[in-house]
């Protein structure tokens, strides 16, 4: 194993000002928070909520990571990259059969030495059961079992350092399990507000889960600072259909962003949260004078995979 103190990419996300004739004409200031370059594979919000992981197991003296994801799953692709890199060895549990050939997000987990194994859609329902990590550690011998999607304490712990500037009035940031909100919601200055865009259908679920990780976080002891956790909101309007799911105009839209900005989008996440800040700043939603901050979190290497089940390639 190398010997690593402290898990640090050594790298800090950038903040990108955009020029937006949309954003101008509701005299609103629009930012990026590039958390999808800060370093080649292992970057986002995946990287922020998997480092108190790997804490936990370095101090715990665990030298294997074992985790569950779908099989383009960003948490995937980035525990076997943040693995490699830190020397642990890693366990890929993956939803659903094996399909060979690999899809790129798996076979590039493959290359940085992840350990795969499918698990049918019944048996990994039971992932956060005892009994099922009982029998995980039986099997692997004693490994960090770090949930789906990195979302737990240490996970909101992690996104809790995403953002450190009270520069920003508003952060805007795509949902899935609302892991990475809580953590921002934590760390935000009281003053600021914080908005979360569900990537799934009927995203109002989310809003007792947002708060049962507020309260348990909180209650965990852990560092909060002074005047912190903002206010937060969920917009659910922009799901274009639900998880994974794309239609032309977020196609579109995305492809002029890119074009017109210079920043790329991941179709799963990202692209949907620009998108409704879009709109909603056409509708006139944000206070005039409102410094925006929309967080980047990642997921680039899911494009692949999406592009060729669209027939791009
Ligand atoms: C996982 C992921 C999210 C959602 O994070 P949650 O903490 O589950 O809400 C957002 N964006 C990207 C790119 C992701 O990979």
């Amino acid at each position: 194993m190398h010997s690593v103190n402290y898990f640090s990419l050594g790298l800090l996300p950038t903040i990108q000002p955009i020029n937006s004739a949309i954003a101008q004409q509701a005299g609103v200031e629009l930012s990026v928070l590039r958390l999808d370059c800060m370093h080649p594979w292992v970057n986002g919000n995946k990287w922020f909520k998997l480092k108190y992981n790997l804490q936990e197991a370095k101090q715990r003296n665990l030298t294997t990571l074992l985790t569950f994801g779908g099989a383009y799953s960003n948490h995937i692709f980035a525990t076997a990259a943040a693995g490699n890199l830190f020397g642990f060895r890693t366990i890929g549990m993956i939803r659903g059969e094996e399909t060979l050939p690999l899809n790129p997000t798996l076979s590039f987990a493959v290359q940085q030495g992840m350990q795969l194994f499918y698990v049918n859609r019944d048996k990994y329902r039971e992932r956060q059961t005892t009994a099922l990590q009982a029998e995980l550690q039986q099997r692997f011998g004693e490994v960090l079992i770090i949930p789906e999607g990195g979302s737990n304490l240490n996970g909101v712990r992690g996104c809790m350092e995403i953002v450190n500037t009270r520069e920003f009035d508003t952060v805007c940031l795509a949902c899935g399990t609302g892991t990475t909100l809580a953590g921002i919601i934590l760390s935000l200055h009281k003053s600021q507000r914080a908005i979360g865009f569900p990537v799934l259908k009927n995203g109002r679920f989310l809003a007792p889960e947002i708060d049962n990780w507020l309260r348990n976080y909180l209650a965990s002891g852990l560092p909060v600072a002074d005047e912190a956790i903002a206010s937060w909101e969920l917009i659910c309007d922009y799901h274009m259909g639900g998880y994974a799911k794309v239609n032309d105009e977020l196609l579109q839209f995305s492809q002029q962003f890119t074009q017109e900005h210079d920043i790329p989008l991941d179709y799963v996440y990202t692209a949907k949260m620009f998108y409704g800040v879009m709109d909603l700043l056409k509708q006139g939603f944000f206070p005039r004078g409102d410094r925006l901050l929309l967080i980047h979190t990642g997921g680039l290497q899911g494009n692949i995979g999406m592009e060729k089940r669209l027939n791009w390639h």
